[in-house]
């Protein structure tokens, strides 16, 4: 199939128009017309080789909304018009314990990552949303709410369900204090969860003109981290610390704001190891620990939530000739608060 899209040719360069192949269906492959994809910070990690040698050319884009253009002969899921979601893998194991739990994304074979990868055949190369069509096997693809904007809708498929994901797992709700580090594309998503969750929210942000917009999203409390003097005259009274951050911080200083029993959760992926003092971890009993995207399951749970309770990513759309810009403004902060390419344009 003929797909136009926006890659990577080569590491640190800027992404040119791109014309690439995808497969033909099989049987229980849906295909796509993309109509939004959204632009992650992970995207720009990998096109700048952050994380290590990355596969050139690269299309990337993991949050990827659309309509199903066709459906295989053996797909149930889908049915072509359907509204349809494909986040960060497009494939996993299958067997593995993670990978029947609907975990796939802790997949003990690995996950097949959506682009930067290769397929389960082991030699073709997967290739990402920054394009007009995609082909998923249907067990890999979720459905997304009729009443929600499908611009919107694209970011959840990874921010969105990046801090879903924790919320959940670690009990975000009333009489819960959260906080949430670095108010961008993931951030913003927690911001709005952990409030429609029922936790008293809190954005830690070095973005002082974010204020308003934190509040908007339901944040009660937002503190200015850009003197991280503040840090040491907050009190120490959170059950649960996200940090969204994709620069090198020291998660040292919020360690220390979690009271006994909390939790900081490491989200953000710069490519430095943190580091931590044992005595702070100690004091409290504090637990420092990750999490990574969410499974098929919870990708579909947390979109219906999102459905129910009328939450979208705030966005700014964007053609496919400003990705560019697009990834100097996201690394400048300066984006409110997701990129996401309008795909017709490709
Ligand atoms: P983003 O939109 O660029 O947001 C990052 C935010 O971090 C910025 O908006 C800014 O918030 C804050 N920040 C940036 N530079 C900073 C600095 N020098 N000092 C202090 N704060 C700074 O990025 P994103 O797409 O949300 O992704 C965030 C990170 O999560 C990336 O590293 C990405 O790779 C990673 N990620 C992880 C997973 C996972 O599964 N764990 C999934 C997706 C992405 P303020 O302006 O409010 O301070
Ligand atoms: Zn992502
Ligand atoms: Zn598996």
């Amino acid at each position: 199939m003929k797909v136009k899209g926006y890659a990577v040719l080569e590491a640190n360069k800027d992404l040119v128009s791109f014309d690439f192949e995808r497969r033909e269906l099989r049987s229980d492959d849906i295909a796509l017309d993309i109509s939004f994809a959204g632009i992650c910070h992970s995207d720009i990690h990998q096109a700048r080789e952050e994380w290590g040698p990355a596969i050139f050319p690269m299309v990337p884009g993991h949050e990827i909304a659309g309509i199903v253009s066709a459906v295989g002969s053996d797909v149930t899921k889908f049915a072509v018009g359907d509204r349809v979601g494909v986040g960060v893998f497009i494939d996993s194991c299958r067997k593995c314990q993670p990978c029947k739990d609907g975990l796939q994304q802790y997949c003990t074979d690995g996950m097949t990552g959506t682009y930067n990868g290769y397929e389960r055949d082991g030699k073709t190369v997967a290739q990402g949303g920054y394009s007009n069509k995609f082909v998923i096997n249907q067990d890999y693809a979720v459905q997304i709410p009729a009443n929600l904007d499908l611009a919107g809708v694209a970011p959840l498929l990874c921010a969105g369900i990046t801090l879903y994901s924790p919320l959940k797992n670690w009990n975000a709700g009333p009489g819960k204090k959260v906080g949430i580090i670095g108010l961008g594309g993931l951030g913003h998503m927690g911001a709005k969860f952990a409030a429609a969750l029922g936790a008293h929210t809190t954005v830690f942000s070095h973005s002082p003109n974010k204020e308003a917009d934190a509040k908007a999203m339901g944040a009660h409390d937002f503190i200015v981290t850009k003197d991280p003097e503040v840090l040491k005259t907050t009190p120490a009274d959170f059950d649960l610390i996200l940090n969204t951050v994709s620069a090198d911080i020291n998660i040292e200083d919020y360690l220390r704001l979690l009271k006994l029993d909390g939790t900081l959760v490491v989200i953000g992926l710069p490519g430095k190891p943190y580091s931590v003092s044992a005595p702070t971890l100690l004091n409290g009993r504090r637990s420092l620990a990750g999490s990574m995207i969410g499974g098929i399951p919870q990708l579909q749970e947390m979109l219906n939530f999102c459905g129910e309770h009328n939450i979208v990513s705030d966005v700014e759309v964007i053609e496919p000739s400003y990705i560019n810009q697009a990834y100097e403004r996201t690394v400048a902060s300066d984006v409110k608060y997701r990129f996401v390419i309008e795909a017709s344009k490709f």
